[in-house]
């Protein structure tokens, strides 16, 4: 829509005329929608199989280790080469059917927060035990490499205001990527206060990340690093859901690293407001 007029101000300047420019979104809105009931209904529609593929593989894996290998007792090499090679199919198998789960969910959640449909259930909340279930978890991750969980968490925490669900998501992200990245020392998880907000940092000793890869790390779909070459390749997608999950908090997150000494990751989320003496429910602080 074009609207014109044209008038001399008092100032004696000519005043040509306004020009309204309203462009029609409609269809872009609808593009959008569509994109994303495509992405949701293609993500549900891989998992349902994938699930019953990847609890089978499991199912199968579990009965080879413990009822049919112990009872092949033989010196035929040959035998013992298949027993081996099937072992570390199924192993293949499993770890790449628990990626393809891992990708699919995390892909479902960025489109779900693009959409702005993301489910958020909000409640008061402590935020130890929103370490307690991460650390819980992950605890076969901290085994598996022999890494020591260290927890240094203030006592006096204030409650805060949050979706449990989301944040142990989060703090299972960033302890599971401390455990991916570092191959001997102790991920470290503190929690700190002050009168406005709660600190988490997760602290690893692993390979770090450069200045320039930092604030990368961040967007979708980016590994950094030798990540791509030696390590068990992720998603990249844990850390931008991640990010999104606090800022929705009203909380920030960022990374403190040097490349070979290890890095820390940290977020902060608004601690509870309670209202005073009003003897109301206590509100949120965002
Ligand atoms: P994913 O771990 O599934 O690849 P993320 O979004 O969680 O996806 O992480 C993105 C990338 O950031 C990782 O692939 C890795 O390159 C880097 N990264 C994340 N956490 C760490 C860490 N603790 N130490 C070193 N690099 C890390």
């Amino acid at each position: 829509v074009a609207v014109e007029s044209s008038a001399v101000s008092t100032l004696g300047v000519a005043y040509l005329g306004t020009v309204i420019l309203i462009r029609d979104i409609t269809a872009e809105k609808e593009v959008d929608r569509m994109k994303t009931d495509f992405i949701s209904t293609v993500s549900h529609e891989l998992r349902t199989p994938l699930t019953s593929v990847l609890g089978f593989a499991k199912l199968i894996q579990k009965k080879l280790d413990e009822s049919i290998f112990p009872l092949i007792q033989t010196d035929d090499k040959k035998v013992k080469r298949s027993v081996r090679q099937v072992s570390e199919n199924i192993e293949i198998i499993v770890s790449e059917g628990t990626r393809l789960t891992k990708l699919i969910n995390e892909v479902l959640d960025v489109a779900k927060i693009e959409a702005g449909k993301m489910q958020w259930n909000m409640d008061t909340l402590s935020i130890t035990e929103v370490i307690d279930r991460a650390f819980s978890a992950t605890s076969a991750l901290f085994e598996q490499k022999g890494l020591a969980p260290i927890r240094e968490i203030a006592t006096d925490l204030p409650n805060i205001y949050g979706d449990k669900d989301r944040l142990i998501q989060v703090v299972i992200n960033l302890i599971s990527n401390a455990v991916k990245f570092t191959e001997k020392g102790s991920i470290t998880c503190r929690v700190k206060h002050d009168h406005q907000s709660i600190t988490v940092s997760v602290v690893d000793q692993g390979v770090g990340i450069s200045e320039s890869d930092q604030p990368k790390v961040f967007e979708k779909f980016k590994q950094v690093g030798d990540t791509l070459t030696d390590k068990p390749q992720g998603t990249g997608l844990g850390l931008p859901i991640s990010r999104e999950i606090i800022e929705h908090h009203g909380g920030r997150i960022w990374v403190e690293s040097e490349l070979g000494k290890g890095s820390t990751f940290s977020f902060t989320l608004p601690i509870q407001k309670t209202t005073e003496g009003d003897g109301k429910a206590p509100i949120p602080s965002i």
